[in-house]
């Protein structure tokens, strides 16, 4: 898809304003940790490190994971912590969608915690323009064991019935007081063999509460060959019923757990078998959504600068207003600033996915973080780029 012209005008350069929101110290902070993390060995080393480190609870391990990797990828251990963040961003015109980053819980007083904290973080986003969706990773919520049981309800077992139901009690209950608040929720994709609960869960929030307005957003993995007519049959299905669709477009960051397990188990990846083939599926999936606007809430989830471009490029060229709820684009906090900040410099719609919890808890995010981050190409060749430019910039 040509984005070479009119969209070409934003540029992403700036590093001025990208790394606005940073202090001398806090950019040479960024620089180091990113170097650090472009060491594939040290990176493995700290990942066991951390997690062994983080079970222990040793006080003076934790503080320096709080003031490295989670300062850098984190917006605090709770929901007071993150105002901070939020107003940070605000301050640069970039909103927060807050994302409470427990995972693994099984335990019924962890998961309804879990739930709770999600209605508080709706609750603070009520009462603060800078916030306007919460975001539901579904596994949190349920064990994983009954999310792919539950893709045929019909074969159930009771004690995974008891469970599938409490989930939709919770998700339900979520998605109520989001819209009772006026609060967008986004549903987090997961891996393939959960992914069709999720999305039968989806459908059924969507259809009770994007009557009036969008309020529950799905999520569109581009890396799978089958999600751009998924996204289709949902608009049809969605549109028919007089209700907005929600759509977060993403590629996709289970790769090589999918691949993998296709073949243990020997049957057809679900992954698309090129990356080129995911970002035609994913510019095609921004274009749809875009040309139907009216109809559809989406947002564009991503850290590839030209399919930023072209989603700025449609804006242009449907003569959108920038400001336009229904079109959005997110990255993940402590990543991408060259993106997010120059966009809303423009008065794009910008926002960044913040993670949020207790240190120890959200060690497995942190690390999954560092790990995208080795490679000296791509992603992590970028944040290394733009930092040093500016670092040279301000001659620090
Ligand atoms: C705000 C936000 C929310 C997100 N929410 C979710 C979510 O709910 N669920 C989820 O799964 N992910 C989510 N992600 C992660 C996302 O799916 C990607 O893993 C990540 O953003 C990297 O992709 P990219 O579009 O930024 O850029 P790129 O760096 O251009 O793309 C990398 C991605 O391309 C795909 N890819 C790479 N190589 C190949 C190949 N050989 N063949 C086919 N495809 C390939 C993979 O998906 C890989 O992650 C989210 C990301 C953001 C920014």
């Amino acid at each position: 898809m040509d984005t070479s012209d009119s969209a070409r005008q934003l540029s992403f350069d700036n590093t001025a304003k990208a790394f606005n929101h940073k202090s001398n110290g806090e950019l040479k902070e960024t620089f180091r940790l990113f170097k650090l993390m472009s060491n594939r060995t040290l990176v493995n080393l700290g990942s066991g490190l951390g997690k062994f480190a983080a079970s222990l609870n040793i006080g003076f391990i934790n503080h320096i994971i709080k003031n490295t990797i989670f300062k850098q990828f984190c917006g605090g251990e709770n929901l007071l912590d993150c105002q901070e963040t939020i107003d940070e961003l605000y301050a640069n015109k970039v909103l927060t969608i807050l994302d409470y980053g427990l995972e693994g819980k099984s335990s019924e007083a962890d998961i309804d915690h879990i739930k709770d904290e999600i209605i508080r973080g709706a609750k603070l986003a009520a009462s603060n323009s800078s916030v306007p969706v919460v975001v539901i990773k579904m596994s949190g919520l349920v064990d994983n064991a009954v999310l792919e049981a539950a893709k045929d309800l019909n074969t159930l077992s009771d004690e995974h019935r008891i469970a599938y139901d409490k989930l939709v009690n919770r998700v339900n209950t979520i998605c109520q007081s989001a819209a009772e608040l006026g609060v967008g929720v986004f549903i987090d994709a997961e891996e393939s063999w959960l992914q069709d609960t999720i999305d039968n869960l989806a459908m059924e929030m969507m259809l009770q509460y994007n009557h009036t307005k969008c309020i529950v957003y799905n999520t569109y993995q581009m890396y799978r060959h089958d999600r751009l007519d998924y996204l289709k049959a949902s608009f049809e299905t969605l549109n028919k019923a007089g209700v907005f669709l929600g759509a977060k477009i993403v590629r996709g960051a289970y790769m090589d757990k999918e691949r993998s397990r296709a073949e243990e188990l020997g049957y057809p990846s679900p992954i698309q078998s090129t990356k080129a083939d995911t970002d035609r599926d994913y510019n095609a999936a921004i274009a749809f959504c875009t040309e139907r606007y009216e109809q559809i809430g989406s947002c564009c989830a991503t850290h590839n600068l030209e399919s930023s471009y072209l989603q700025a490029k449609l804006i242009n060229d449907y003569n959108i207003d920038y400001n336009h709820p229904h079109i959005n684009f997110c990255q993940l906090y402590g990543m991408s600033d060259y993106i997010s900040f120059n966009l809303a410099d423009e008065g794009y719609n910008v926002a960044k996915y913040v993670p949020y919890g207790p240190i120890k808890e959200v060690i497995p995010y942190l690390i999954r973080r560092a790990k995208e981050n080795t490679s000296v190409t791509g992603e992590m060749g970028r944040e290394l780029k733009y930092v040093t430019s500016e670092i040279k910039r301000r001659s620090l």
